[in-house]
């Protein structure tokens, strides 16, 4: 981690770190980062990404908050970081102290496996923790580790300063006398631990410092699609607040975040942005491609529980990518959200439409770069008015309502005493809108209200094609579920990128599929660095085995036509050879493909390609669930029991011919059913002991021979 020209000054001081994928670890790093200021420790704030701006030998103290994602990833901001980590030899990192707070869902396997793995690699290079690490659960409400853990954080950072003081002549932190009295009470713990122990482990001897694309454009295009699209109005979400009489005292409150985001006014009016084009502030892990919709196909008929379409998007120059990588695509709010949101804002359609610049030290990271943008802009592809709100949010409105009721309800749910309520408010997945329509008092400035909401995510999907396959690099499809769905008291609410898509495409209904017609629109698509690797083993003779229910054959059906492109390739070369012909069959690996879906006629995705290549001999075994259909005996019901099945023929194609096992689906409940099928499979097939064969998973998942593509 050796410093280079932009490396900050060295003193004592804290630097926070974040590995944030959807925003949260990076507002828990920022609030961290900002009470540390405030108490007086000199503090830095970076995205992991940006390791080589802090000398790690020279560093006091380094708090880390990193979330996971999929099967156990780390979030795109930091995977420079974990191949310099990988990279680092030795025990280089012997004067950094650290901590690390993880963010995690239990739902989810591999809990906080970023965290994890965080910390066995800075001990593995000699640094040592000074605090706990703390693993936040989304699943039972982060807060409840969270604000403890930041809590307890303060004693413990100046108890390293006043332990050494003769070292750093500062100024102490800032402490409140309860936080005296912690450290106080662990330096008598320690002064007790140095007299009882022959060889006193010393404390470490450092301490923190105790001081203190262009412009974007209005087009004609926008304003005539203002003045098309009325704007969206809310939902009043109704939360039974009767309990609040009871608590005098309400503990627990967030701190409400700094103010630090202005937003300057630019001079030269905006010109037309090209249409089609997209804001330049947007920022994606790997080159922003422009894709064209080509072909879309709606795969299920009306009376299906969920409706799936496929998209083919088309690329001008060829694009490199293997079957089974996925790829991002940056979508829009909607825009009646966005224009309601607005309109409740007070901003007039001439305010939205003029270029503005977002400036102030400390801003959010997704924030930094709207150099030149509309507010309809920002509010369109900035920032995330979906997601349910944090409590941190909910303190800030409280401040900024000035109707008492108002006020009174939102601090209430932003404590302890009204978690019940704060709850019962998410469940209902409240938009920014939603917020604004229920406490209509709350008159907020525009730069605390886009500086606070979270930042808009891009959405990932599995590419279903082959390169291979004709025009290949210059086209990919996807398939995805179309995700609108209705709460109690007749509340619609949508997903923001595949109804925004369904709309594009013009909501076919069910049949062919249908060439869209669509030239003049370039939607913004990435592709996903695949990290894990989950692509087709390059000896083509060893077998596959796929489970993926639902849309999570997605990446199967790249791997199906890739290998039926492969035999085609091979069968040609056999047949112009002059030596005997072979079998096709020995130049390939067997496949097999367990799908689920719920009803036969209904939802059994991409049938016709999969009995085409089940004929053509490109897979070998197609093993359907059906989990809704009558007379469907339920040792048939998902793609588990099928395995079940077929424990014996599965441990054979992995022992025998070492197969490689993939999943793709839901990380909740399918992953989990199937990784206990596969224990199952060990131990009945395999002779193993359960531990045994647990481990044995975990060592094929290392080794590459299992993998998993979960969300
Ligand atoms: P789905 O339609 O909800 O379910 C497909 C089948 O799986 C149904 O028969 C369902 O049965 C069954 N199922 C439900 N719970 C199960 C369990 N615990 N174990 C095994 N099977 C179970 O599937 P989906 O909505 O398409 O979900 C697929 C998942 O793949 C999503 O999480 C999606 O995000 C993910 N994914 C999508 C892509 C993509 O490119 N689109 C890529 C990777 C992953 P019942 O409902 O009858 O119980």
């Amino acid at each position: 981690m050796a410093g280079n020209e932009n490396t900050v000054p060295q003193a004592d001081h804290l630097t926070v770190f974040f590995a944030s994928q959807t925003g949260n670890a990076e507002s828990i790093s920022r609030n961290i980062y900002e009470q540390a200021q405030e108490r007086g420790f000199k503090s830095f704030h970076y995205a992991l990404n940006d390791h080589a701006k802090v000398d790690w030998d020279k560093e006091d103290c380094l708090v880390f908050v990193v979330s996971t994602t999929g099967d156990g990833d780390p979030p795109d901001n930091s995977t420079k970081f974990w191949r310099h980590l990988r990279k680092l030899k030795g025990v280089g990192l012997t004067k950094a102290k650290y901590t690390i707070l993880g963010l995690g869902d239990t739902n989810y396997d591999n809990f906080c496996q970023t965290a994890k793995r965080l910390d066995t690699r800075l001990q593995e290079l000699g640094a040592s923790s000074f605090y706990p690490r703390g693993l936040a659960d989304d699943a039972t409400g982060l807060e409840e580790t969270v604000d403890p853990w930041i809590k307890n954080l303060w004693p413990a950072l100046a108890h390293q300063v006043i332990s050494t003081p003769a070292i750093h002549d500062l100024p102490q932190p800032h402490l409140t006398s309860e936080e005296e009295k912690v450290v106080k009470d662990i330096i008598f713990k320690q002064e007790q631990d140095r007299k009882q122990s022959a060889s006193p482990k010393l404390l470490p001897k450092t301490a923190p410092a105790a001081n203190g694309r262009d412009p974007i454009e209005n087009t004609i295009d926008d304003l005539k699609n203002l003045a098309l699209t009325p704007p969206a109005i809310g939902y009043k979400i109704d939360i039974d607040f009767s309990t609040m009489a009871n608590h005098a005292n309400l503990t627990a409150l967030p701190r409400v975040p700094n103010a630090n985001l202005q937003i300057a006014d630019l001079e030269a009016d905006t010109v037309s942005r090209i249409p089609g084009s997209i804001p330049a502030f947007i920022q994606t892990p790997s080159k922003l491609l422009m894709a064209t919709v080509n072909k879309v196909q709606c795969l299920t008929p009306s009376d299906a529980l969920k409706r799936t379409i496929a998209v083919e998007f088309g690329f001008e120059d060829d694009v490199e990518y293997a079957p089974g990588d996925a790829f991002g695509i940056w979508a829009p709010n909607n825009e009646a959200l966005v224009r309601g949101v607005l309109s409740a804002l007070n901003v007039s359609d001439t305010a939205a439409m003029k270029a503005v610049r977002l400036h102030g030290e400390g801003i959010p990271s997704h924030l930094q770069s709207v150099q030149s943008a509309t507010l309809l802009d920002i509010f369109r592809y900035a920032v995330d008015l979906t997601s349910p709100p944090k409590k941190a949010n909910i303190r800030l409105y409280a401040e900024h309502a000035s109707d008492l009721a108002d006020k009174q309800k939102l601090m209430f749910m932003a404590s302890k005493q009204g978690a019940d309520q704060f709850n019962a408010f998410r469940a209902q997945s409240p938009t920014f809108l939603d917020i604004m329509h229920t406490f209509p008092s709350i008159n907020i400035p525009l730069a605390r209200i886009i500086e606070t909401l979270p930042p808009m995510q891009p959405r990932y999907y599995s590419i279903t094609s082959s390169p291979m396959s004709k025009n290949g690099h210059r086209r990919w499809s996807c398939a995805f579920n179309v995700v609108t769905y209705d709460l109690s008291g007749g509340v619609h609410r949508r997903g923001v990128c595949t109804p925004w898509l369904d709309e594009l495409a013009g909501q076919v209904p069910f049949g062919k599929a249908v060439t869209t017609g669509l030239t003049t629109q370039r939607l913004p698509v990435f592709l996903k660095p695949n990290e894990t690797r989950f692509n087709l083993p390059s000896d083509t003779t060893k077998p596959v085995i796929m489970i993926g229910p639902g849309t999570g054959v997605a990446p199967f059906m790249g791997f199906l036509e890739h290998r039926a492109e492969q035999r085609l390739i091979k069968k040609r070369l056999v047949n112009i050879g002059s030596g005997p012909r072979q079998h096709l069959d020995d130049h390939f690996g067997d496949m097999w493909l367990f799908f689920g879906c719920r009803h036969r006629e209904r939802d059994w995705l991409f049938r016709e390609q999969m009995e085409t290549y089940k004929r053509d001999g490109v897979l070998t075994e197609l093993q359907l669930a059906v989990s809704r259909e009558e007379n469907v005996p339920n040792s048939a019901k998902y793609v588990q029991d099928m395995m079940r099945n077929q424990g014996k023929s599965i441990w054979n194609l992995i022992h025998k011919k070492g197969a490689t096992i993939y999943v793709c689906g839901d990380a909740k409940g399918m992953a989990k059913a199937v990784h206990d099928e596969l224990v199952s499979i060990l131990v009945d097939h395999g002779g193993y002991e359960k531990m045994a064969a647990i481990m044995e998973l975990n060592t094929w998942a290392q080794e590459k021979r299992y993998l998993r593509d979960l969300v």
